[in-house]
């Protein structure tokens, strides 16, 4: 059966490239009746960050990515499921040392002492001589006796792999076909680090060989490592699993899409109001394109209709106007109290509305989001189209709004208007519609000659949302006040 993995650094954030990695894994396996799992790629100590796991579960599990296997959050606290654990690579050091030794005693390894000044020799010597800088392979031959002996001693070191000379490392990758690696181009890796962690490159085949990964899905910077790991396999003896490079996401100069270019995080998608519907069904087509030209995909639909072989080889351009797209849809389709729930804070915070006058104002800031939710592509927008709501000195938004506040009949027609919303016991949808015919009757104006001039006098704008449900928000005092504005 199917067994993939998602196996992050826990750097605190998912950055949306790993985001999709992580969904194309989630796919592949729901599709197969496989298992996804999580794993925490953390022998980097140094860049250690707290709460960091925690956030990164929470992001996926907002994006609807929910693993089978692996390090999970459950009432706050992290846990660990699964019979292949620990799924923490911290918690993995003994298995790791198992494993090195293994390879050491092999031959297929190696202790390395050199010191940190050293190597930046050879490699500054290397540089001189424009040849790529490599490991010269100063510690190769050091017996295991005398290695021992110098560790005893005290003495700093690492484990190398010990790659043959002028060896031919093959393997197929899904999306890309074969690929082959002279190991003369190869540098002998740091599988084992001076403070006894393992590299990522070591820790990566231990951990997929032992928890019986049968796909590697990730992203295509790591097609420069995969030999590597192809002849540690090889050295252990292991088969290897299948390997899915995933090509990067690019922005709109395509450059690799990074963090100093804006929003990069889900979370910041999150922030902004992106509902993680829109987000994944976006994201599932930057790389991805399905067999027809179908762009709204749930989740059960991305599941069936998925496929490796169709991720294409090359970049995907993010396109902010597409995922708006996108997302805009979702935000049609999902229910009011979900978006005002949602809108409330962004409210909040751009001083709008108090946060705690939210409750009181619950209905109308439902009907608000009512009128606003067609016009946003992701919620926290709704902040630049609630000024309508909340302006007081209405102004003609342009030229042919201008016009219309000029028409003749507009005084007539105001005072009318202005009557009948007095009398109104309360301004809801039924009484602009009311209104409307019995001004008709009474004045005859009628259309645009009847709509326009109300629209205008109370927006300041030519189209807009819908009149009734608009004036209903607005509130009789404010369409009273707008009126008496319009008309001075
Ligand atoms: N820890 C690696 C990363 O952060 C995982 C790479 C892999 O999937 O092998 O990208």
């Amino acid at each position: 059966t199917v067994r993939v993995r998602f196996a992050p650094s826990p750097t605190g954030f998912v950055h949306i490239g790993s985001l999709r990695t992580a969904l194309y894994n989630y796919l592949f396996a729901k599709q197969k009746g496989g298992k996804y799992i999580l794993r925490v790629e953390d022998t980097d100590q140094t860049r250690y960050v707290e709460g960091a796991i925690e956030n990164m579960i929470e992001a996926l599990k907002w994006a609807g990515i929910e693993h089978d296997e692996g390090v999970m959050l459950e009432n706050g606290k992290l846990v660990q499921k699964g019979e292949y654990g620990p799924y923490i690579q911290s918690e993995r050091l003994e298995i790791y040392q198992k494993y090195i030794n293994q390879l050491i005693e092999n031959g297929h390894a190696y202790y390395c002492f050199c010191s940190k000044e050293r190597l930046d020799e050879v490699r500054e010597a290397q540089k001189e001589r424009g040849e790529t800088a490599r490991y010269d392979g100063h510690c190769r031959n050091i017996s295991i006796e005398e290695a021992k002996k110098r560790i005893a001693n005290g003495e700093e070191h690492v484990v190398r792999l010990k790659l043959p000379e002028n060896h031919d490392i093959a393997f197929h990758d899904v999306i890309r076909g074969n690929v082959v690696v002279n190991t003369n181009d190869l540098d002998d890796q740091v599988l084992i680090k001076t403070d006894g962690f393992p590299t990522y490159h070591f820790a990566v085949v231990v951990d997929d060989h032992l928890m019986g990964i049968t796909h590697v899905i990730r992203g295509e910077e790591w097609v420069p490592s995969t030999p590597k790991h192809v002849y540690t396999y090889e050295a252990f003896g292991w088969e290897a699993p299948k390997f899915v490079h995933l090509p990067n996401i690019l922005n709109k100069d395509r450059k690799k899409l990074s963090k100093r270019q804006g929003d990069v995080a889900a979370e910041d998608f999150k922030n902004k109001g992106y509902l993680p519907e829109g987000l994944i069904n976006y994201l599932a087509l930057v790389g991805w394109s399905p067999e027809d030209n179908q762009e709204i995909f749930s989740m059960e639909e991305l599941i069936e209709k998925f496929s490796l072989e169709r991720v294409s080889k090359s970049g995907g351009v993010f396109d902010t106007d597409k995922l708006n797209w996108i997302n805009s849809h979702y935000i049609k389709e999902a229910p009011i109290d979900e978006i005002t729930d949602l809108a409330i804070p962004h409210l909040v915070k751009a001083g709008y509305i108090k946060e705690d006058e939210k409750k009181e104002k619950y209905q109308w800031l439902k009907d608000m989001v009512t009128v606003l939710k067609d016009r946003i592509s992701y919620v926290g927008e709704i902040t630049e189209k609630v000024d309508i709501f909340f302006k007081t000195e209405i102004k003609p938004a342009d030229e042919q709004a201008e016009e219309i506040l000029k028409l003749d009949h507009l005084p007539h027609l105001l005072e009318v208007f202005a009557k009948k919303v007095e009398e109104a016991e309360q301004i809801d949808e039924e009484f602009g519609k009311k209104a409307f015919k019995s001004i008709q009757k009474e004045t005859g104006y009628k259309g645009k000659n009847l709509f326009m001039p109300i629209r205008v006098a109370l927006t300041g704008e030519v189209h807009g949302p819908d009149l009734p449900l608009m004036m209903k928000v607005l509130g009789k005092q404010n369409i009273l006040s707008r009126i008496e504005y319009v008309k001075k």
